[in-house]
């Protein structure tokens, strides 16, 4: 069948109290690049639906216990699964039921028993579609200015990884920047210039690890999150960004220096409750004593525990 070591391939779940069904899908579908998982009743199915998050579901109509219509109105009321593609499997050719099922939210319906190539080209047609979506709903949670990350994705996964990590106790750290004297860059040089300066330095910023998740949080203000990585790590990084920008030259601007302040702080510096809010609040306290400290350095949260670690001389 699939290649098991190929993660990226489209998920489809197949819904269906007959193991026939599920067999003769195995040897139709096994030249497709699709993962193929089954589930023999509607509770299995439903738990798969949510744990698997497959891009497709071919939900048979007539399952004892739970029918179709009443499957597909549990996963549509389900925001789990509610986006998954479901594909109706019916031996039956009635009219009404095709409606039915499409009012409820399916996108397509295929006859029992199945014909390979139309079962083939009705997948293939689904996964396309739920590409595309997956597409639309990644590019809403990206900058498109600078290609990074925006806010509501911050905020969103900064969730996930502080949970993540205080549940695995494993370290995490985040670095708030903000550009230094940005209005006057931009008073002086246009506004132009200013949003070529954050291209730039977004550029900088995501030469880093792949795991780390950096976002434009604001005009002139970026946050990045770095899951497994203590603060003091976390400030080699920033370290080594702001050398890079103040090192960065700007044609038909020679001699210009241009400058950010970094506030950091990791979950352990933090007292309970350690929360997201409370994360970013003590990063962006570090990020302001940066800027009173005279611009251009790295500031650790707590500032006492861990004096300046770098001055921008
Ligand atoms: P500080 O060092 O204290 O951060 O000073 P600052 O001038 O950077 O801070 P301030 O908050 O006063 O000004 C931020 C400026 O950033 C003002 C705003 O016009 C500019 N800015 C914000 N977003 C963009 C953008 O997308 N493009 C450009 N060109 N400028 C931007
Ligand atoms: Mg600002
Ligand atoms: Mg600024």
């Amino acid at each position: 069948m699939f290649d098991a070591t190929e993660t990226n391939l489209p998920i489809l779940l197949s819904i269906d109290d007959s193991e026939l069904i599920h067999r003769l899908l195995r040897a139709r579908l096994h030249n497709e690049r699709v993962q193929l998982h089954t589930a023999s009743s509607s509770k299995e199915g439903l738990e798969l639906a949510r744990r698997l998050k497959p891009d497709v579901i071919l939900l048979d109509l007539d399952m004892p216990e739970m029918d179709g219509f009443e499957i597909i109105t549990r996963l549509k009321d389900d925001p789990a699964t509610q986006n998954i593609a479901v594909i109706f499997v019916s031996a039956s050719n009635d009219t009404a039921n095709r409606v039915r099922g499409l009012d409820l939210g399916a996108v397509d319906f295929i006859a029992k028993p199945f014909d390979v190539v139309e079962l083939k080209a009705r997948l293939r047609s689904a996964l396309r579609v739920q590409h595309l979506i997956k597409i639309l709903a990644q590019k809403a949670q990206i900058d498109g200015a600078s290609g990074l990350w925006n806010r509501t994705y911050f905020d969103k996964r900064l969730e996930a990884e502080v949970s993540e990590a205080l549940r695995y106790n494993k370290p995490l750290s985040i670095i708030v920047v903000d550009l230094d004297r940005f209005k006057s860059t931009n008073d002086q040089f246009g506004h132009l210039f200013g949003d070529l300066v954050i291209e730039r330095f977004a550029t900088i910023m995501s030469g880093g690890r792949t795991s780390d998740v950096v976002c434009r949080y604001g005009g002139e203000e970026f946050g990045i999150i770095l899951p497994q990585t203590t603060a003091a790590e976390a400030a080699e990084v920033a370290e080594r960004w702001r050398n890079k920008l103040a090192g960065t030259t700007w044609q038909d601007h020679s001699g210009l220096v241009l400058t950010a302040s970094f506030g950091i702080c990791d979950l352990a510096s933090l007292e309970a409750p350690k929360t997201p809010t409370a994360l970013f609040a003590a990063a962006d306290k570090a990020m302001y004593q940066a800027k009173k400290d005279g611009r251009n350095r790295v500031e650790v949260w707590p500032s006492k525990r861990l004096p300046i670690l770098v001055t921008g001389s």
